[in-house]
This record gives structure tokens, C-alpha cells and sequence, in this order.
């Protein structure tokens, strides 16, 4: 699936190194004479963020310590191979091949990749195993992106996507092929349709060029980025006192001095107070957190001794439920050692997945399969899942543009605190949110700013 395909600008290609220059107005405190060695930067998280700026500040000389509250690195680039095939937990695709700084470092951390084609027109089911014409799929596919282009005009600052849609066409609000579209391209996308806002749902947006998909596991980018840097794993942060020029942070009862602090945690892990900030936050950060949403959205890889699908990369289900086991990656297509589904599960249900068994999980998904190739397919050989909400190291998958959200709430989560406390991560890219390459972007971004000190 081309996440946010419908949004997709004409910013296809623009060099990295443009995007990068704009934000670091903001930094004025330069010191004379300053060797880097003697400053002592503290990353907190060694997600692709934190791992991205960690790297670059050490190359540059900074004494540099990531400390991960987990006992691996990657944050939500991360990859389950417990079933013998590369399971990705969070981030799946490259979102945009071409200017897409993850292009070359895929392939500098040896990550590789296959192609995805949309062809989900050609194995769309309907209820009863009805196979749904293609060209109805991709009338109604184009009629959307019609709709989305447009629908923000209607918009208003505090209604939902849901609320303005439904009023401008509730003949689709029924619709099941419609509530397909719905889910898996704003859903999985930004957030529960009823609380994503109607004057911002376009934003975040994705490189252009092909999509990706890593096929043997998206954590050789922080992998890769690790390597020689100084991370300290299992060290959960709790306290950050920044009230006097040393910062001290506290991590599993222990008080470590710094320089500079890079605070890359999950907006998730911000919302839910999990580090205590002295003094407490600017009340435009506090607001910010507030204010933008998280989405959830979970994962499940499904392995068979053999296939019994459509050979197809994706297959479509327009079930009466929304939000769940709509829409199946064919694993196979690019891993053909491997007979496995991914599907998956958003918003709210995604949510409540997570108070669900192995085994209701599997008999739910069971019963979208059985209704599209009968009852005779067997049942999967192994499942495995993610829960993102209840996962503390992120409370949720990634940020969206909620009802209440504005785009300058990402810039104040991006602002750098007395020169001293930065914040990087996915939620502080106002220009490509939700995404890896926009986390990736946020690190560099910071570390230019701390860079731009000496
Ligand atoms: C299900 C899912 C699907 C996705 N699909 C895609 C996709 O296909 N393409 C794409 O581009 N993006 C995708 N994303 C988004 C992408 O994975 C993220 O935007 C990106 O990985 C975020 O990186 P980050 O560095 O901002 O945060 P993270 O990777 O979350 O890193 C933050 C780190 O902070 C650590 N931490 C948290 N609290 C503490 C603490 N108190 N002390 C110390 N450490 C702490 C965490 O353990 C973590 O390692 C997906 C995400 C999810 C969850």
C-alpha cells in the first residue's frame, strides 16, 4: 500500500540537503573556541532519530552517550525473525525512493528491498467471497483521491474528518468498498476517522518515486547506525533536571551530567508523562503533546505450509467491521520462502486487538479468509503480533493531525530549549511526520543545531 499516495507533491526529489538548512534559525548561543570532546551530549532513545543524530555528533567529536530504555536498538524500526521470516513490527516501506535519505542508507546498512506494486484491484473480495470488478475499484479508488484533494475546503477547525465526509457524502458512509478505502488510507494512515481533523489530514507527506519494502528487515538501519557508538541499553530515563547549565538526567535511580540533552522518545512517551522535566515543559511543548494525536496500529504475520491465495501483492476485504484484517501483504510475492500473510488492524480496534488472545486474534482473521477461499484452507502453523498501545517504550505508533492540531504544533515540539534540551523524533517533523525518514530527518536536523553551538 502507497501510504498517503493521495498527498503525494511535486516535492519528488527535492535534495535532502534543502530540507534540513530552514530550521536551524533558531540557534544563537555560540561558544568560542570549543572542542567538541569537552561537551557532553546525552541522546535519550536510540530510535532511528536519536541513533541518526547520535552518529553525527560523534563524528564531529562530541563525547556522546545514547541511553535505550530497551535491551535492543531500533525503536520502532524493529524486526521479530522468530518464524523464520523477516517480520517487521513498525515501519515496513520506504515511503518514496527518490530524495529519500533512506534510499542510500538502505543500502549502506546492506537492508534489502522489493518493489510494491499497488495491484489490490485484482484480488478484491467482497462479503461471500464476491470478487469485486477491478475497474469499480479503481473508479472508486480515483473518485477518493478526488475527494481528498478537495475535502479540506469543507473543513473546519473543529470537526472530524468523519463528521464533514459523512455530511458531504453519506451515500458512502455504507458503502463497504468505500469503508475499505477509508480505513486503510486514512485509518492506517492518521488516526480514528473521528478524531482526525478535516482541515489536516493531507499533511505529512512522503518522497516520490517507487515504494519499498524491506524484505530482510528494516532494523539494519539502526543497526547500521549503532555501530561504534556509545549506547548504554536498559536504561529507562525518568527525570531530566535542566535548572542549571549541567543538565542531569536520572536513568534507572542513577544521575549522569550533560551538556546538551537530545530528548528522542515516542510522543506517545511524552504524553504520558513518563519523564518528569525540570522545570516543567514551556506550556507551547506541553500543549503540543497534547494536542497532536497518536495513532495505533497493529500488526500480525500469519505463516502456512503452503499458500492457498491469490498470487497477487495484496488482497482486499470489504468485511461490515471496519478497522481490521481488511488487507493482507503477500509476503510470499517477495519472500517466496516464506508462505506468510502480514495483515493488520487500526485506530481503536487496534487498540482493543491488544485485550484480545493468539487464539481470537487468528479466529477472526480466519473468518475474513474462509469467507474469501472457503472453509476448507487450513488454519495458519503461526502467528506472531505487535501492541503498540500497551508497548511503554512508545504508547502507540506514530502522531497525526487530531482535531484540535496545528502544523505549528509540530515546530514546538521541534523548538530547542535554552540551547541546551533538544527534541528529536517522528512527531517533530511538521514535513513528514509518522514516517522513518521524517524521525531520521529530526536527528540530523537536532544534531545540526547542537553542531552550530561551537
Ligand atoms: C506499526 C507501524 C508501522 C509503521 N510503518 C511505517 C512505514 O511503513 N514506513 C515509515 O516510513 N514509517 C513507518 N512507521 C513509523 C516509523 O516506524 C517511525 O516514525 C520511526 O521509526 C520513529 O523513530 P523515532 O526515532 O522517532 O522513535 P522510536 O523509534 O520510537 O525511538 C524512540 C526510542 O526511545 C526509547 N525510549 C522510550 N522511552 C524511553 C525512556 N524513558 N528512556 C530511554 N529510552 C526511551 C524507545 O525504546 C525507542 O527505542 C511505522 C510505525 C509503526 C509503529
Amino acid at each position: 500500500m502507497q501510504r498517503r499516495k493521495f498527498i503525494k507533491k511535486a516535492l519528488t526529489g527535492l535534495p535532502v540537503i534543502l530540507l534540513t538548512p530552514t530550521i536551524l534559525g533558531g540557534c544563537s548561543k555560540k561558544e568560542d573556541n570549543i572542542n567538541p570532546s569537552d561537551k557532553t551530549v546525552v541522546v535519550i532513545g536510540a530510535g532511528i532519530s536519536g541513533l541518526a543524530a547520535a552518529k553525527k555528533l560523534t563524528e564531529k567529536g562530541f563525547t556522546v552517550v545514547v541511553l535505550e530504555a530497551q535491551d535492543k536498538v531500533g525503536g520502532r524500526l524493529r524486526t521479530n525473525n522468530t518464524l523464520g521470516v523477516a517480520f517487521d513490527e513498525g515501519a515496513s516501506w520506504i515511503h518514496g525512493m527518490d530524495g529519500n535519505p533512506l534510499t542510500t542508507l538502505a543500502q549502506e546498512a546492506g537492508m534489502t528491498t522489493a518493489e510494491t506494486v499497488d495491484d489490490q484491484a485484482d484480488a478484491c473480495y467482497d462479503m461471500g467471497g464476491v470478487l469485486r470488478s477491478p475497474s469499480v475499484y479503481t473508479t472508486a479508488e480515483a473518485t477518493l483521491y478526488n475527494i481528498l484533494d478537495t475535502l479540506m475546503n469543507s473543513g473546519n477547525a473543529n470537526q472530524s474528518f468523519e463528521t464533514v465526509f459523512n455530511s458531504l457524502y453519506p451515500g458512502y458512509a455504507t458503502d463497504r468498498l468505500w469503508q475499505f478505502f477509508l480505513s486503510t488510507y486514512i485509518t492506517f494512515d492518521t488516526g480514528d476517522l473521528n478524531k482526525v481533523s478535516s482541515l489536516l489530514y493531507n499533511e505529512g507527506e512522503e518522497f516520490g518515486g517507487i515504494e519499498k519494502i524491506a524484505t530482510n528487515g528494516f532494523d539494519t538501519i539502526p543497526k547500521y547506525l549503532a555501530n561504534g557508538l556509545n549506547i548504554q541499553l536498559n536504561q529507562r530515563v525518568s527525570k531530566i533536571d535542566y535548572s542549571s547549565s549541567k543538565i542531569k538526567i536520572t536513568h534507572n535511580g542513577l544521575e549522569r551530567e550533560a551538556d546538551y540533552v537530545l530528548v528522542s522518545v515516542p510522543l506517545g512517551v511524552l504524553k504520558a508523562n513518563s519523564i518528569q522535566f525540570t522545570p516543567a515543559l514551556p506550556i507551547a511543548k506541553q500543549t503540543a503533546i497534547q494536542k497532536i494525536g497518536m495513532n495505533c496500529v497493529n500488526k500480525f504475520l500469519l505463516t502456512w505450509n503452503l499458500p492457498f491465495w491469490d498470487n497477487t501483492q495484496y488482497i482486499v476485504y470489504t468485511p461490515n467491521i471496519k478497522d481490521r484484517f481488511n488487507y493482507f501483504v503477500n509476503v510470499n510475492k517477495y519472500n517466496p520462502s516464506a508462505n506468510a500473510l502480514m495483515t493488520f488492524a487500526y485506530a481503536e480496534y487496534a487498540r482493543q486487538s491488544e485485550t484480545l488472545s493468539d487464539a481470537q486474534i487468528i479466529s477472526e482473521i480466519m473468518v475474513h479468509l474462509k469467507d474469501i477461499y472457503g472453509n476448507g484452507i487450513p488454519n495458519p502453523t503461526n502467528m506472531v503480533r505487535t501492541k503498540w498501545q500497551s508497548n511503554e517504550n512508545s504508547f502507540g505508533a506514530y502522531s497525526y493531525t487530531a482535531i484540535e492540531t496545528e502544523m505549528r504544533h509540530f515546530d514546538d515540539l521541534a523548538e530547542a530549549i535554552d540551547d541546551a534540551l533538544f527534541f528529536a523524533g517522528e512527531h517533530t517533523n511538521a514535513d513528514y511526520f509518522s514516517t522513518a525518514h521524517g524521525a531520521y530527518l529530526s536527528g540530523i536536523r537536532e544534531a545540526d543545531k547542537i553542531i552550530q553551538l561551537l
